[in-house]
């Protein structure tokens, strides 16, 4: 199956973005083997932003790996667009993932003695863009989280916010239909997870599907439905009727950084 096949099953309208049925992940054999996931159902439609809640061990983060065609599930059905992800080959998978899905860690995981804006055209680099494009392309995704005028900055000269806020860019940069955050505020002070939480929020209101793994509920507010993992099933799922409504992202600063 290839990319292009994914995009028209997906305009005919023919299923909800993801569906997982049954997903099973054992980590191990034997003896030893540890069931992660225990048969996880959930689907989720286009523009949702869903956060993931649970406690530690749960699965919720094995749940995102599968998600975002990271890692294979052992058992179950995976259809992303219609299409079969477990069926698919590691290099389809891999194609599919570079395609279609962005990622946010908690630790920013940024390369250390790369500009903000190396750091943000990696992903197109690696999809074989010309570097014209590939500028053009991170100058505007930089710009989108507030961050102009800090292209040449590396991350040891940045705030963990604007580490964040670099890592939102380089998710972002390759136009994502789903955008996967795994505790994005889990490293950050107060005012400044608000202020991530803001931009997920805007980037969720011009399209992009969230899906948020945090055991903070004053981020999960922002999303509009939360899910509950426990002990690798989904055990609840929720709308949240008045999501928190973010104010304005931080606008990018009015000078430039010295
Ligand atoms: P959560 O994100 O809810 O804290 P995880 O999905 O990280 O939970 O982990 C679920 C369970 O699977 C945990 O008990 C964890 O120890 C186990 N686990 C996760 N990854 C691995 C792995 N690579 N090998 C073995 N066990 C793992």
């Amino acid at each position: 199956m290839n990319a292009q096949s994914i995009d028209a099953r997906s305009m005919a309208g023919e299923a909800p973005l993801i569906r997982l049925r049954g997903i099973t992940k054992v980590y191990g054999e034997g003896s030893a083997a540890f069931r992660a996931l225990r048969g996880v159902d959930l689907d989720i439609g286009r523009g949702e932003f869903v956060a993931i809640m649970g406690p530690s061990g749960s699965g919720k983060s094995t749940a995102l790996n599968v998600l975002g065609c990271l890692d294979r599930p052992s058992g179950g059905r995976y259809e992303f667009m219609g299409v079969r992800v477990e069926a698919l080959s590691r290099d389809d998978r891999a194609r599919l993932r570079r395609r279609h899905f962005g990622f946010v860690f908690q630790g920013f995981n940024l390369l250390a003695r790369t500009s903000a804006q190396e750091n943000v055209e990696l992903p197109l680099l690696y999809r074989g863009e010309a570097a014209a494009a590939r500028h053009a392309a991170a100058a505007r995704a930089l710009q989108a989280v507030g961050l102009k005028g800090w292209e040449h900055h590396t991350p040891a000269e940045l705030s963990g916010g604007q580490q964040q806020r670099v890592a939102i860019a380089r998710a972002i940069v390759t136009e994502p239909a789903v955008l996967l955050a795994d505790e994005p505020t889990g490293n950050l002070d107060s005012q400044r997870s608000h202020e991530i939480m803001a931009f997920l929020a805007d980037l969720n209101r011009q399209g992009i599907t969230v899906l948020m793994v945090t055991h903070e509920p004053d981020m999960a507010a922002y999303a509009h439905r939360i899910v509950r993992f426990v002990d690798g099933v989904v055990a609840s799922d929720e709308r949240n009727a008045s999501p928190t409504q973010p104010g304005s992202p931080v606008a990018a600063p009015a000078t430039e950084p010295s």
